[in-house]
């Protein structure tokens, strides 16, 4: 579990009953060159400039929470995210919640099914596979619309993806070991799984090519995203300027504390990688007003007290977009943090591993008829 949330917050009654014992100690505190604030009325001031104890940017969790985005809730139930502005016609493409279909297996006896799309060990498989063909028939309005899954492994390795040649072939084929995936063939959907992790879809507007893909902290340090792009431009002569990008749903600068060795890798790839990091400050009043009473020895993100330090992976595909030559203006974040909204999302921190997948998907519309009906 993170520093961040092991954290409960503590009322203003604590503080004053702080402010209290330590008086009666005659420990009352007192700043250098400022008089005493009086124990009734003290109120901690905001200052979230880097000082020179902290090396980023300071917020509390408070200040970094995103709203969550409001999902479409299609006739068969599945309620998924369509990407703002991305009305092109012979595009397909959105990222799944966890609401509307069949899945028993990460909800209350009592609750509604939900929209596991991911083969876990704790749900069925038979289950899984009917919630797929609910979400593709809420994106593409054809259940049989093959739905290319990857065996993802957080690499920035990724595939072209050409059209199985059957429908049999389609249900057959073991999936490609990758992190992302291309594709100029109309009638088919990509797909990314994703429980935390960033999803990222890219559409030429003009060559008609649609690519996903995965990006965790491991695949962001390997530049997925920016070679995934890279690859669209060899491939395809795609160009920057007729490229649109969306972000989807993962978990927030709000709650992604990280270790030291998260910053060391960033560091070691990224010149703008202090930029993606935060110092997130417990809100709990007694601990801003005493910092000494919890001192620990060791680092920043390691001690269960004291501020733990936050990545921010959807700024940082953003600026992997903005390095392959996208336009901020081409890039949409549809937000929505994972882990601070279990009611819509999957979150694997939030559930502590036990969670089920959701699905981002593109594709390109079929015009013809489906190539394998005979
Ligand atoms: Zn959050």
């Amino acid at each position: 579990m993170s520093p961040a949330a092991r954290k409960k917050p503590t009322s203003a009654s604590s503080l004053k009953a702080t402010d209290l014992c330590l008086a009666a100690a005659g420990l009352a505190r007192s700043e250098h060159g400022r008089k005493t604030r009086p124990v009734t009325g003290a109120r901690p001031v905001r200052d979230t400039r880097p000082n020179r104890d902290s090396r980023f940017e300071r917020n509390v969790p408070d200040e970094l929470h995103t709203p969550a985005p409001v999902p479409l809730r299609a006739a068969n139930g599945a309620e998924w995210l369509p990407i703002p502005g991305w009305d092109l016609p012979w595009l397909w493409a959105g990222f799944s919640t966890r609401k509307g279909g069949l899945s028993r297996a990460y909800c209350p006896e009592d609750a509604p099914g939900e929209l596991n799309l991911g083969l876990t060990s704790a749900d069925d498989r038979e289950t899984v596979l009917r919630n797929r063909r609910l979400l593709v028939e809420a994106v593409t309005s054809n259940p049989a619309t093959p739905l290319i899954v990857l065996r993802q492994f957080h690499s920035n390795r990724i595939v072209h993806t050409a059209a199985p040649s059957t429908a049999s072939d389609a249900s057959r084929a073991q999936p490609h070991k990758a992190d992302g995936q291309i594709t100029a063939e109309p009638g088919l959907l990509l797909a990314i799984q994703t429980a935390d992790c960033i999803p990222v879809l890219v559409a030429d507007k003009k060559q008609r090519v649609v690519a996903a893909f995965h990006a965790g902290w491991r695949g962001t340090v390997r530049r997925i995203v920016e070679s995934g792009v890279g690859s669209m431009r060899l491939a395809f002569c795609s160009r920057p300027q007729d490229l649109i990008a969306a972000i989807g749903p993962g978990i927030g600068l709000c709650c992604y504390a990280v270790g030291e060795e998260v910053l060391s890798e960033f560091e070691s790839q990224f010149s703008y990688a202090r930029d993606l990091f935060r110092e997130v400050y417990d809100s709990d009043p007694v601990r801003k007003k005493y910092p000494m009473l919890f001192l620990t020895q060791r680092a920043p993100g390691h001690s269960p007290i004291g501020p733990s330090l936050h990545v921010d992976l959807i700024e940082a595909n953003r600026r992997q977009l903005l390095s392959a030559g996208l336009s901020p203006q081409s890039i949409q974040i549809v937000g929505g943090c994972t882990q601070c909204h279990t009611d819509l999302f999957f979150s694997h921190r939030a559930s502590h591993g036990h969670a089920g997948r959701m699905m981002a998907v593109i594709g390109i519309r079929e015009a013809r008829k489906q190539r394998y009906t005979r």
